[in-house]
């Protein structure tokens, strides 16, 4: 048994725990809001991320410390894992905070990405980048963005004057705009030894910039999902990576192209709690924790609904077939992940018919 510190206590810390408690472990929690997710499974201590001697008293007693979110200061991470293991290591978040070195860490292992230029420090830059880029791209803050927050579309010359207004004045960088035909994304799990696995390939649909749904159809291996996978092996290799990843890809035509990494469980592997015999939660706790990892088995197709900004009639959804609620115990705001739903069901068809009906009672409020 371990005592797990976790450094972030949202739903996906309160989900981690879910699945390592019955593994008999304890878990300890760190994060600034007093009323995290988290709270109801561990004890929470609360504190800004950047507190170094908070966080170091936090992890006296924890036996390994992982994160939940990718923006613990590098540096943190760094002065903890001096003292105890914080897996995965501190490296992957230096990729993952930053979108220009998270791409060129990408290209530098032969992952393809939009194309890109970083910095862009002038309008004038700007300009010249978007016509370099073919006319259409996207203007992105290069930290802290998440759910298509920090980011921008530009397609002509006033958008390129409104994205500079919004944006300038932090690092951007400019993509290209990858005109894909899907989203698609890819956990896996490496543990110490080197053993690795993967959850089958999932597709993603956004809507305003959140993930809405996620679906992973049973026994559908193509070529696309061996690349995704290779893709991601190199990336866990090169970080010497003991955990969960996730990665996004866009896929447009035959090509597959990297848009980000996130070093933690994902929202795009919330599906795997009904649908594999493992879940993405508990494949994270087994490798930090040095207990085996087995190859994770899909038992039914499954999709994943988010519930965002107001809670829904528990009964409605649960009166569907295949459905199953998993609520975060957090206060309705508009934007907010608040929980998501699940349905499993072996026939694709019905599967595809329930997520429709499912779409229109689960609550998005933005
Ligand atoms: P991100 O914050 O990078 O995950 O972007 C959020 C969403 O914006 C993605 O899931 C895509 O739907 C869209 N997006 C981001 N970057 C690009 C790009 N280079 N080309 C086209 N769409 C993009």
């Amino acid at each position: 048994m371990s005592h797990i510190g976790i450094i972030g206590g949202g739903q996906l810390g309160r989900m981690l725990a879910l699945a390592g408690l019955p593994l008999g472990h304890q878990f300890s929690f760190y994060d600034p809001n007093p009323v995290s997710p988290a709270r109801s499974v561990g004890a929470l201590t609360t504190g800004p991320f950047n507190d170094l001697e908070r966080l170091r008293k936090f992890t006296n007693g924890c036996d390994v410390i992982t994160y939940e979110f990718e923006n613990v200061p590098v540096a943190v991470a760094e002065a903890l894992n001096a003292q105890l293991p914080v897996l995965p290591h501190p490296k992957a978040l230096r990729f993952s905070q930053h979108r220009a070195e998270e791409k060129k860490f990408l290209q530098s292992h032969g992952i393809k990405t939009a194309p890109f230029l970083f910095p862009i420090l002038s309008i004038g830059a700007l300009l010249d980048g978007v016509r370099q880029l073919g006319g259409t791209a996207i203007l992105k803050t290069c930290t802290l963005g998440y759910d298509g927050k920090g980011q921008q579309v530009i397609r002509n010359e006033s958008d390129a004057h409104l994205a500079w207004d919004s944006l300038g004045g932090t690092e951007l960088i400019l993509e290209g705009f990858v005109p894909f035909d899907r989203e698609v994304s890819l956990v896996a799990v490496r543990s110490a030894d080197g053993a690795f696995h993967t959850f089958p390939l999932t597709e993603n649909r956004h809507k305003d910039g959140i993930l809405r749904r996620s679906t992973a159809r049973r026994m559908v291996t193509g070529q696309m999902e061996i690349e995704a996978v290779s893709s991601v092996h190199k990336i866990m290799e090169a970080l010497n990576y003991v955990g969960v990843l996730a990665v996004e890809f866009f896929v447009e035509g035959d090509n597959l192209i990297a848009n980000e990494m996130a070093p933690r469980v994902h929202n795009s592997g919330h599906w795997t709690i009904d649908g594999c015999h493992t879940n993405q939660f508990e494949a994270h706790v087994r490798a930090i924790t040095g207990l085996p990892v087995h190859p994770v088995s899909q038992h039914t197709s499954c999709s994943m609904i988010n519930i965002v900004g107001s809670l829904p009639d528990s009964r409605t959804i649960l009166e569907l077939p295949g459905t199953h609620l998993h609520l975060y115990d957090k206060s309705p705001r508009p934007g907010r992940k608040l929980g998501h739903v699940t349905v499993s069901l072996n026939d694709d068809a019905e599967l595809a018919d329930t997520v429709d009906r499912l779409e229109k009672a689960v609550p998005w409020v933005v």
